[in-house]
């Protein structure tokens, strides 16, 4: 009887142990719980809708005194976006975003992890930046990390998700990209500030020039000045534009594509869907000033790494 016992649980054991890694596996990716019922499209779309949902966003604020407060309350809210992902210098990147953005009055950093998990380094990063945040993750599919392919859609997708779902009318706000790799002048967040619609300057070191930049008469933008594809509707980067919250409120359907876009046209892509050329708010002193570079820092030499004997402690780099 004992041996029959033994033997049926042996048999089932592993049985069990691959179910538990399989429910594991599927929670660490996303959360959905299957509808009954539902038919496999509406299914599909719940399970895209609630990958783009964090399990729980994890939010921070510094100090800040009551005079502070009451002198700024005024001003609408700048909401930055970071995507970022784990590399050796990632910590080095969100110090150099920090620093900046520390020093700019009612800013929220909306940091997006493209992980599975938030991780200890960014975690603990924020706790102590010294800046108002939520942190968020979601991992992209491993179909689309390939050359060639767009980057950080899928985050900055959910944050986007986020502000539709944590904000109101009533809450004055503009919305910006702000990716991690790039040097951001304070003076930047003082011209984006009275974004009423989709505001734009120019941006340092992309479009295969020193700058790319639209080009503005009568306080309009009629064209752009730029080295890669002048057919782009909208021929800017990614920290070339800020979006009033409120224009991001009344678009809920507008996101980043991934279907359809081409390399390099997430922006422009991204715009269509919310204004008109004609609309656009040229800032910078009529887009003449560069106040944020796409800097990107080197990859770090790592050849003499020590593949075994490691250092007798660990440091956080
Ligand atoms: N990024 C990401 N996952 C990736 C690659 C990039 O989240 O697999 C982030 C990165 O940290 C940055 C933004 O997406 O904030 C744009 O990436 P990158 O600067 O590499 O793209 P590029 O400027 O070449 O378009
Ligand atoms: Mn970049």
């Amino acid at each position: 009887m004992k041996s029959v016992l033994l033997s049926r649980f042996l048999i089932l054991l592993p049985w069990v142990l691959i179910v538990i890694i399989m429910i594991d596996i599927d929670i660490k990716r996303t959360i959905w719980i299957p509808v009954a019922g539902r038919s496999s499209r509406a299914l599909q779309q719940q399970q895209q809708q609630q990958q783009l949902q964090p399990r729980v966003a994890r939010t921070g604020a510094p100090r800040v005194t009551q005079s502070q407060n009451q002198n700024q309350s005024a001003l609408p809210v700048i909401y930055a976006i970071t995507p970022t992902y784990t590399r050796p210098v990632q910590k080095a990147e969100l110090t150099r975003l920090a620093q900046a953005f520390r020093q700019v009055a009612r800013f929220h950093w909306i940091v997006v992890e493209d992980s599975t998990t938030r991780t200890d380094l960014v975690s603990r990063f924020l706790a102590r930046s010294g800046v108002s945040f939520t942190h968020l993750h979601v991992y992209t599919p491993r179909r689309y990390k390939r050359a060639g392919m767009p980057r950080a859609t899928e985050q900055r997708n959910l944050a986007l998700t986020w502000l539709r779902q944590h904000r109101t009318k009533k809450d004055p706000g503009v919305v910006f990209f702000a990716d991690d790799d790039n040097t951001y002048s304070l003076e930047l967040f003082e011209e984006m500030r009275s974004t009423r619609g989709v505001s734009i300057w120019p941006v340092g070191f992309v479009g295969g020039r020193a700058y790319e930049r639209p080009v503005v008469s009568g306080g309009k933008v009629v064209g752009w000045y730029t080295g890669w594809r002048p057919d782009r509707s909208f021929a800017t980067d990614m920290a070339g534009f800020a979006v009033n919250l409120q224009v991001i409120l009344a678009n809920p359907r507008a996101l980043f594509k991934r279907r359809g876009s081409q390399p390099g046209m997430q922006e422009s892509d991204f715009l269509k869907q919310i204004t008109k050329v004609t609309d656009l708010e040229p800032k910078a002193s009529n887009c003449t000033r560069v106040l944020v570079w796409h800097t990107r820092t080197e990859k770090p030499h790592l050849t003499n790494e020590p593949s075994h004997r490691k250092d007798t402690i660990v440091i956080e780099v």
